[in-house]
């Protein structure tokens, strides 16, 4: 039966209801609004990631009362393969599958070339790219089980751009787009899709605290470093909410983007455009 354009985007909690979602990275930031965004349209969820245990604990327990879903926690760490594992078996125990995974871990290093730590190097390269290589492997034979699957991956603007004195992390980014778009083309008549979203600056609580340290060293002022500092690269001067990011996510879940796939999608201000 046909679907009006409406009906399609409407349909969206009814077609992913009851569904499981993994989300690395959320325990806080743009990974827990993923988290809260699938809950509230029905979708039984795996939080991952570091933090105060008490804290995490909390956010578990409110996504499940507010929503009536089941939540549970993975303290996997992205860096290490044999734990990513488990975490994806973990999920699957739970849940009878993974329909829907969101790699969305990460971390940021800035520094010039020369005095890069490779050992910071490999971390970034670990949690913000291989990490995705391993939820994905484990996922796909679950998902091609299932019939029905979604990937998205949370690359960022520099996935598409470059910055100075970022070089893991552009590299991991870019790495990202490429990983993207081959796993899409190989499970493209799967019914499976995947496609990662490329936030410019989000308002986060990892933004957020860089503000007075910036104010202090620059003599500038809270407006001042958030529009000529922080939004210095992107267009609107406005930064992106977590819960817009969130809202794609949820898009790219419904029947209306099933033929999206492979994508690779700004949602940055415009800084890409430029
Ligand atoms: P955040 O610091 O709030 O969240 C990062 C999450 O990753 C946390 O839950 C943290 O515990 C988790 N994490 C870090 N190392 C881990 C590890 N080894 N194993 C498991 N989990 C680990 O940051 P955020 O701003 O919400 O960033 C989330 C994602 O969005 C990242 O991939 C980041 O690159 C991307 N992104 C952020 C922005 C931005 O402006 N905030 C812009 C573009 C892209």
């Amino acid at each position: 039966m046909r679907r009006t354009p409406i009906e399609l985007a409407q349909g969206i909690s009814k077609m992913i209801k009851d569904k499981a979602a993994v989300i690395t990275g959320s325990t806080s930031g743009i990974g827990l609004a993923y988290a809260r965004a699938l809950a509230a349209q029905g979708v039984n969820v795996m939080i991952n990631g570091f933090g105060d245990p008490a804290k995490i604990e909390a956010e578990r327990q409110s996504i499940e009362a507010d929503f009536g879903v089941t939540c549970i926690y993975s303290n996997a760490d992205m860096t290490k393969p044999d734990e990513i594992g488990a975490m994806i078996a973990h999920a699957a125990e739970t849940f009878g599958s993974v329909d829907i995974l969101i790699n969305n871990a990460g971390i940021q290093h800035v520094e010039a070339i020369e005095n890069f730590p490779p050992e910071k190097w490999d971390a970034i390269i670990a949690i913000n790219l291989s990490s995705s290589f391993h939820t994905i492997r484990h996922a796909i034979p679950l998902m091609k089980k299932a019939g029905w699957g979604r990937v998205i991956n949370t690359a960022s603007a520099h996935a598409l751009v470059a910055s100075p004195f970022k070089s893991a992390y552009v590299a991991a980014k870019h790495g990202i787009a490429g990983l993207t778009k081959t796993v899409a083309l190989e499970v493209a008549e799967d019914n499976i899709t995947v496609n990662a979203i490329c936030p410019g600056y989000v308002w986060t609580p990892l933004v957020e605290a860089q503000i007075p340290d910036t104010m202090k060293a620059r003599g500038l002022t809270e407006e001042e470093v958030k529009r000529d500092v922080l939004l210095a690269a992107q267009p609107t001067k406005k930064f992106v909410t977590v819960d817009q990011v969130a809202a794609m996510a949820i898009f790219l879940c419904s029947d209306a983007a099933s033929c999206m796939t492979g994508t690779i999608l700004p949602m940055d201000g415009g800084w890409t455009a430029k």
